[in-house]
């Protein structure tokens, strides 16, 4: 089966240095193997996400020279498809509704990785799910994979999380859901992206397995961070985007340079070129091995 990798970022605001090594990251994997490259607009949580980012990534990525293959997806448009999954969820007992708020979780649940761990509160209530949030269950043990740049990765979702929500109160469909309907509807045989999700791909292997499809293959970049170790995400694009490409293509080199990849390329190729290069010596052993890595600035 061909390489099918993608981006996929949220629209909550303009492309920010941390996703722009996100997406050269994948892009490059992806050509470096010949294989396709999708863009998928994570917008299920409405109430961050705005249409007007969307325009603009998609823009900055153009700007870029990285296009992507096929429709860009967008998760707001897919609900239906959620829902048929949540509902091979529902029939099989996986799922159940949950009337627990924020605090009454904080107040019994003992620490987990992401905040308290689900004390299980409604797991045999049998409660009606409008108007309510679903869980699945998590029991059965540690989730393993091996990630590409991390290695092994070994996670007890049931310990370490709890029986975490797929869809929220509000009746939005949680990322977690989407994201792995998504992936498994799109083909996609690797997921690149940032080290920040990795506590979420055990999550994300549970559901797949629930819902019988295949686990892609993982690779998770360091995430970018300053010296108070908080990531890059308020760096924006947009103002390089004004003075033109050159200062983009500056952001490129920077980013390539934060993946340990070869920075011996002419500047001032055209975009075409300037990725064809890339591409070519664009070499996965060379990712620094962490989760998290001091980014330096633009020089
Ligand atoms: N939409 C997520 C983000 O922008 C990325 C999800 C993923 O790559 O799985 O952080
Ligand atoms: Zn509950």
């Amino acid at each position: 089966m061909g390489y099918v990798g993608r981006f996929a970022p949220s629209p909550t605001g303009p492309l920010h240095f941390g996703s722009l090594i996100a997406a050269l990251a994948s892009y490059l994997d992806a050509k470096a193997h010949g294989g396709k490259w999708l863009v998928r607009i994570e917008d299920i949580d409405e109430t961050r996400c705005d249409a007007s980012h969307t325009a603009e990534i998609l823009r900055t990525l153009q700007a870029l020279g990285l296009s992507w293959d096929g429709d860009v997806e967008v998760q707001t448009t897919r609900k239906a498809i959620y829902g048929t999954a949540l509902e091979r969820l529902r029939v099989s007992g996986f799922v159940y509704a949950c009337t627990c708020s924020r605090r009454e979780i904080a107040d019994s649940g003992i620490a987990g990785l992401e905040g308290p761990v689900y004390p299980e509160t409604c797991r045999d209530r049998l409660l009606a799910e409008h108007g309510n949030a679903m869980r699945v269950r998590t029991d059965g043990g540690p989730v393993a994979f091996t990630d590409l740049v991390q290695g092994r990765i070994e996670q007890d979702v049931g310990k370490e999380i709890g029986d975490f929500v797929v869809k929220r109160r509000d009746g939005m469909f949680a990322y977690q859901l989407a994201v792995v309907v998504d992936d498994a509807e799109q083909g996609v045989t690797h997921v690149v992206r940032g080290a920040d999700l990795l506590e979420s791909t055990a999550r994300q292997i549970y559901l797949q397995r629930f819902l019988g499809y295949a686990t892609p293959e993982y690779l998770h970049i360091p995430v970018a961070v300053n010296e108070m170790g908080q990531k890059l995400s308020k760096q924006t694009l947009a103002p390089s985007l004004a003075t033109a490409s050159p200062a983009l293509r500056g952001l490129c080199m920077a980013a390539l340079g934060f993946l340990g990849q070869s920075v011996d390329i002419d500047p001032d190729l055209p975009n075409r070129d300037f990725l064809a290069t890339a591409t070519r010596s664009w070499d996965r052993s060379r990712i620094p091995v962490a989760h998290a890595l001091l980014f330096m600035g633009f020089s």
